[in-house]
């Protein structure tokens, strides 16, 4: 085959244990954000796929429920071990397609590594509880059983990690499974489900991949087939996602869109937290849901953060995420850029000042690339201190206190991530119990809580109930079935023991 009839070659869907043509015709071009060439076509799969994907699905649900706990988990230890064979190539195929440092790409690959980890520990985890004598001789046990066929609907941002949110947790609690990955980066999930694929062992149908865009999501909502549904990626499709699911009677979780305010107080170890504000401001081009993109400075922290942070922003290199040079790599595609650049002129229209200007970076002109930027002079009410920009954009605000400070985070209509920097422990008791957001960093930067703990943010920032990952996702992937039993006889008269009669 040619370079070229590999660039372009059209992606498949993996229904059934294997890959397949999708039946849709509609297809887009997967590009390279650092270069712009063209990696692959992915097809706009319809609802006839989602129907072969349901259907391979729900046949394999009977025998995979019924397979045992262990064998689930021993499954998962296997191609974890395979996942770690194979990080570097997964994480490349995530910088190729995404844009994202390797390194920070490699770290990605290990949190999606960790997900299948605390998933192998289901044999503990689906435990249920039970009550002897909950009357007379009457016992009550609640155990946990499988939702059915559920599907995970995942946006262009960490291509490896999000999927797994959901898939190791799903097929461990017994559950067959559907993902949609990004159309704009499909090309990790397919590396991973070719990698499962001849690691074997999963039966056909357990996990299936449908690639496409709004006619796979608005198939996976309508369909009767489905059970569960998990959705992350932005704000107003998060909240469409959640109303399109219930309505149609499926249990559902729709992580969305953030805005993540990063609070400095006067006290805070300043090279450190400038350390930790740059790693969450830029990396991955501020393309994280957790990324910091407005830090409020209190009292006179202000003088001291901007002097470190301004130089050692503007000594960040721009460039392609594979040269081991670059710090911040292309957004994810040139209208990505495009409408950065366009926040970027909007906040100085409305009246803050660049400290750092990032519009012109010096890197390869056919990439999508945006330098860091740094807004100052940012109040509460500009549209730059409230929407998510999404992009390598940080806006700084002033505040007199803390108290100004939380009313500003708590005045948001999100409530993803949060941090505050400082050594005092009376700031930070009360900023993490008046805080209205759902993950909280104490001199942390990125506050994504690990594989064992939940992942969610509040108000606009999640629709749902159980949060990704964690004991939620036991929660979420399982129902509960409630027993209770009692027996007429004592025992079988003469035989193993004595009758004892009604007790
Ligand atoms: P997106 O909403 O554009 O796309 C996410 C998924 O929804 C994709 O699979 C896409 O095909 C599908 N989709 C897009 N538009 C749709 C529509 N109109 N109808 C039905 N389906 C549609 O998000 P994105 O740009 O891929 O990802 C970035 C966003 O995701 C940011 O807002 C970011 O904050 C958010 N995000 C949130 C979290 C979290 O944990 N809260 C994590 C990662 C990303």
């Amino acid at each position: 085959m040619s370079q070229a009839a590999i660039q372009t070659r059209l992606l498949g869907n993996y229904i059934n244990g294997d890959w397949r043509p999708a039946a849709a015709g509609d297809q887009l071009d997967v590009t390279n954000p650092a270069t712009g060439e063209v990696l692959a076509r992915v097809p706009l799969s319809g609802v006839e796929d989602v129907d072969a994907a349901v259907a391979a699905a729900r046949a394999a649900f009977p025998a995979w429920r019924s397979r045992s706990t262990i064998a689930r988990a021993r499954w998962l230890f296997g191609f974890r071990q395979v996942l770690e064979a194979h990080q570097d190539e997964i994480a490349r195929a995530v910088t190729r397609e995404m844009g994202k440092t390797f390194p920070d790409a490699r770290a990605e690959v290990g949190r999606a590594i960790e997900m299948v980890e605390a998933a192998t520990a289901i044999p503990q985890t689906m435990q249920g509880r039970v009550l002897e004598n909950v009357a007379t001789a009457v016992d009550t046990e609640t155990f946990r059983q499988p939702v059915g066929v559920c599907a995970a609907i995942a946006p262009f941002n960490f291509p490896a990690m999000v999927p797994f949110w959901f898939l190791p947790f799903a097929i461990a609690c017994g559950n067959t499974f559907i993902l949609k990955p990004s159309e704009q980066v499909p090309l990790t999930q397919e590396l991973i489900f070719n990698l499962l694929h001849e690691h074997g062992g999963l039966p056909d149908g357990v996990v299936n991949l449908v690639n496409g865009s709004v006619d796979v999501v608005n198939g996976i909502l309508d369909h009767p087939g489905i059970d569960a549904v998990s959705f992350v990626g932005s704000a107003t499709v998060a909240r469409y996602v959640y109303e399109r699911a219930a309505a149609s009677g499926k249990r559902v979780q729709a992580l969305g869109g953030a805005k993540n305010f990063m609070v400095v107080m006067p006290d805070a170890v300043m090279p450190k937290t400038v350390g930790n504000i740059i790693g969450s401001a830029f990396g991955a081009a501020g393309q994280r849901c957790m990324a910091g993109s407005v830090v409020i400075a209190v009292g006179d922290a202000k003088a001291p953060l901007m002097e470190e942070l301004v130089p050692r922003t503007q000594e960040l290199a721009v460039g392609d995420g594979l040269d081991d040079a670059t710090d911040v790599g292309p957004v994810v595609s040139c209208a990505s850029r495009d409408r950065i650049l366009e926040w970027i002129e909007r906040g100085i229209g409305d009246g803050a000042t660049l400290a750092v200007d990032g519009r012109s970076p010096s890197a390869n002109s056919e990439g999508a690339f945006v330098g860091p930027t740094i807004l100052d002079a940012v109040t509460p009410d500009m549209d730059v201190a409230q929407e998510e920009i999404f992009g390598p954009v940080l806006s700084v605000i002033h505040a007199g206190s803390l108290d100004e400070a939380i009313e500003i985070v708590n005045a948001s209509r999100y409530g993803n991530g949060t941090s505050i920097f400082t050594e005092s422990g009376a700031a930070v008791r009360r900023y993490r119990h008046d805080v209205e957001v759902g993950m909280v960093g104490v001199n942390v930067g990125v506050a994504a809580p690990v594989a064992f703990f939940p992942f969610s943010g509040w108000k606009g920032s999640f629709f749902g109930d159980l949060h990704a990952h964690g004991p939620d996702a036991v929660e979420f992937y399982t129902r509960k079935k409630t027993v209770t039993s009692r027996f007429f006889s004592g025992g079988e008269t003469g035989r193993f023991f004595t009758e004892q009669g009604d007790r």
